[in-house]
């Protein structure tokens, strides 16, 4: 837990929130600012600043964490239209909150390359 860290608030419920899910390992919640039909954070309950941070010891959280995104958009009707999962890493890329999480979006066309 990292007592100035958004996301920790919001895992430890100091912040409170709607999750979509939660286990042992992972809280998903909608995303405050949605930019479509469906935004969803998958946020693991570890402080990792940035993928920059991620160990091996982290392997299997992450990937926990992208089978989840795929629960997530199968529950909600994308697994076979599609949708778009995203991690921002740090300043150019757009990263605004420092603990990672991976973005799930869904129920729009996405353009590539990305904006
Ligand atoms: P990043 O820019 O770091 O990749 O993504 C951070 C995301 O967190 C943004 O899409 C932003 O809208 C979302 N966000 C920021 N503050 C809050 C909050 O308090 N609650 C929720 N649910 N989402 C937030
Ligand atoms: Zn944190």
């Amino acid at each position: 837990m990292n007592g100035d860290c958004l996301f920790c608030k919001i895992v430890a419920g100091t912040i409170p929130s709607k999750p979509l899910h939660e286990d042992a390992e992972l809280i998903v919640i909608p995303d405050i600012n949605p930019q479509a039909p469906l935004h969803a954070l998958v946020i693991p309950r570890t402080h990792i600043p940035t993928l920059n941070d991620m160990t091996a010891d982290h392997e299997a959280l992450v990937g926990r964490m992208f089978r989840r995104a795929a629960a997530l958009a199968k529950e909600r009707g994308f697994a076979d239209r599609g949708y778009r999962t995203v991690f921002n890493t740090n300043r150019e890329a757009g990263q605004s909150v420092f603990h990672i999480h991976l973005h799930v979006l869904g129920g729009r066309f996405f353009s590539w390359p990305p904006g």
